[in-house]
């Protein structure tokens, strides 16, 4: 994620490469919702004792450090089916059918599934339905035979209404299914997709999905993965999405609007979708139009782009973000400054950074987060250096290192970020420059080595902290502890080596 906030001194740094950097706190967007919007379940929760024989209730968090509620316990999913019928988009009144396919990892008598608001009109077990209890985000299913742990078992979720944003304890603004006059999109980082659909909310629970979307003539659907098939119903438009690789949940994105499709390739291959909201200007593309030298650019750094597709999509309403969702990043208009074309790549870097780290390599748990920002703020210099060499990375580098010394109210140290603050200054800033420190302290070759071994191994998956200290440590040979614990962990600003 990539978020703005105007309005505060020193909050955009401009170097003399002439690259804006626009610093990531927050401006709540002025989004109207469909509905109210849901406060997140108080935790903590207890786990029910058994009701028959050796079935147990799963647990209705995944343990999540700073997240207890976040995710459920004793199943696994292995893929989601969306099917969802947008009756009216301004309403945004929904009829919708979820399908889960997911693997029993204990005996379960019940389970619980993330998922506020609607009513829920049938819930299948096995084809045979089952009873279900709801209280806030938690939605606890009780199949009419207990589940065996290795069963694999299919929930049918039906359900029908309006959906409510939420409101995320990790920040200050709504998140989930947002609705505005132009029409919908998602936006549901950390803990927004129960918003829209049943699931089991936490990046380390991935699956695959198809996501099925039917919306009225002329608004058109853009989402996650390859359009597979559009199909014309007359006075309605079925669009239908298929996600090829295991997909965090917070990464699911649903666009409605009428769009401009924009496609081309990246050199080596990889093809990219763009969609903009069709109200914008042309030149909207503008800041887009490297996004291919780009991928190619960091799969030499990285290892090959993770997934099959990749674009962005700008939609034509204020929202003070922007989301690296799985093979499509969506962008804020307040993001993409078409007059400020060096500073808008440098967003546009950042959310392609990852879909390396955030989406093929997610945390393991939320506390971890600036394994995606770091990562992704330092894809920016790299970027930086790609196009101005060493001295524009030594001069991103200073600028950065400044602004971090000159407001450390706003850059706290990245590796324990409060719950009420996980998109703290720190994690992207502080934690781009531990990564620098890393390089400076090990040398290039170990550094980007170290990059390459770390994604290669958690790719597709979840790391924590210690998976890639325990990278930097084989891959140079160093005991590197005291520089990790002086980066991530110290109030005071270390110098850097
Ligand atoms: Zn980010």
């Amino acid at each position: 994620m990539r978020k703005i906030k105007p309005s505060q001194m020193g909050f955009s740094l401009l170097l003399s490469v002439g690259f804006v950097l626009a610093c990531n706190t927050i401006i709540r967007p002025d989004v109207p919702t469909a509905g109210p919007t849901i406060q997140p379940t108080e935790v903590p929760f207890t786990i029910e004792p058994p009701i028959s024989g050796d079935a147990q209730s799963g647990s209705p968090g995944l343990g999540d450090s700073l997240y207890p509620g976040f995710g459920n316990g004793g199943y696994d999913t292995k893929s989601y089916i969306l099917d969802i019928t947008v009756t009216d988009v301004i309403s945004s009144n929904l009829d919708a059918v979820t399908t889960i396919q997911a693997v029993a990892t204990q005996d379960l008598s019940r389970f619980n599934l993330d998922f506020a608001g609607f009513e829920v009109t049938s819930l299948t077990v096995n084809e045979e339905a089952a009873e279900f209890e709801r209280k806030g985000q938690e939605l606890t299913v009780i199949p009419s035979q207990p589940l065996n742990n290795g069963d694999e078992f299919i929930v049918v979720v039906e359900y029908q209404g309006i959906p409510n944003s939420m409101e995320s304890q990790a920040l200050p603004f709504p998140t989930g299914w947002i609705v505005y006059e132009g029409g919908i999109f998602v936006l549901s980082e950390p803990d927004g997709s129960a918003s829209f659909y049943p699931v089991n909310d936490h990046p380390l629970d991935k699956a695959i999905y198809t996501i099925i979307v039917t919306v009225p003539k002329p608004y058109e659907v853009a989402a996650n993965g390859v359009l597979e098939e559009t199909k014309d119903n007359g006075d309605t438009t079925t669009y239908q999405f298929k996600v090829r690789d295991p997909m965090a949940s917070y990464l699911t994105t649903i666009n409605i609007n009428d769009f401009d499709l924009e496609t081309m390739e990246s050199e080596n291959g990889v093809p990219i979708r763009n969609y903009y909201a069709a109200s914008l200007p042309d030149k909207i593309s503008e800041p887009f139009a490297r996004q291919g030298e780009m991928i190619d650019y960091f799969s030499g750094i990285f290892g090959e782009y993770p997934f099959e597709v990749y674009g962005a999509l700008v939609m034509d309403t204020e929202f003070g973000a922007a989301l690296e969702n799985q093979t499509m990043s969506i962008f804020g208009i307040d993001m993409v400054d078409t007059e400020d074309l060096e500073g808008t790549e440098a967003v546009v870097a950042h959310e392609l950074v990852h879909q390396w780290f955030g989406d093929s390599v997610s945390v393991a748990d939320w506390s971890d987060i600036w394994l995606n920002e770091g990562f992704a703020t330092y894809g920016e210099g790299l970027w930086v250096e790609h196009l101005y060499g060493n001295k524009g990375l030594d001069e991103w580098v200073t600028g950065l290192y400044e602004e971090v010394s000159a407001y450390p109210e706003f850059y706290p140290p990245p590796g324990s970020p409060a719950a009420d603050d996980l998109f703290n200054g720190g994690v992207y800033l502080r934690g781009g420059l531990t990564l620098h420190a890393l390089r400076l302290t090990v040398g290039d070759e170990v550094f980007f080595e170290t990059l390459k071994v770390y994604y290669d191994r958690y790719k597709f998956g979840n790391a924590v902290t210690e998976d890639f200290m325990q990278v930097a440590e084989e891959i140079s040979g160093k005991d590197l502890t005291d520089l990790f614990d002086a980066w991530l962990y110290d109030e005071q600003l270390p110098p850097l080596p």
